[in-house]
């Protein structure tokens, strides 16, 4: 067994998905008092984003920027709300390669370049009981 720290080692945001980032950040500004600390535009996903912080929990909005955006088709089957959760790693190609290994069905064979300065890769819902993981590593 490999040293806990090399693993998954802590939730880094939940992920929730709007149909728009101005109105979920108004919402999630009313709910926690506080402004986003980074809006950020990923277009390789076709995704808006905003980041809160309440200590060390992030909760990132995602909105699509179009019809084909993962996002877009997560509303239109499943409406507004919990989209993925993500967890840090400290090395996500290890950590790809023991899930996959595992059994785990992995969505990227390789890291990407993600919101808020992450490498991230996800795990398939069907392989995770129905949650769509993100794990993400900081990318410098
Ligand atoms: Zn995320």
């Amino acid at each position: 067994m490999k040293p806990q720290q090399k693993r998954m080692n802590k939730v880094e945001h939940i992920g929730i998905a709007v149909k728009s980032l101005d109105a979920g950040n108004a919402l999630y500004e009313k709910l926690f008092g506080i402004p986003p600390y980074k809006i950020e535009t990923v277009a390789s996903e076709g995704v808006n984003t905003s980041f809160f912080k309440m200590g060390d929990s992030k909760i990132e909005l995602l909105e699509a920027t179009n019809p084909d955006s993962a996002i877009a088709r997560f509303i239109e089957k499943r409406g507004e709300g919990v989209h993925h959760i993500a967890y840090a790693v400290t090395d996500i190609k290890a950590e790809l390669k023991r899930l996959k290994a595992e059994g785990f069905e992995v969505i990227n064979e390789e890291p990407k370049a993600g919101a808020d300065n992450k490498w991230v890769a996800f795990l398939h819902p069907k392989s995770t009981k129905g949650v769509l993981i993100e794990l993400c590593q900081d990318r410098d």
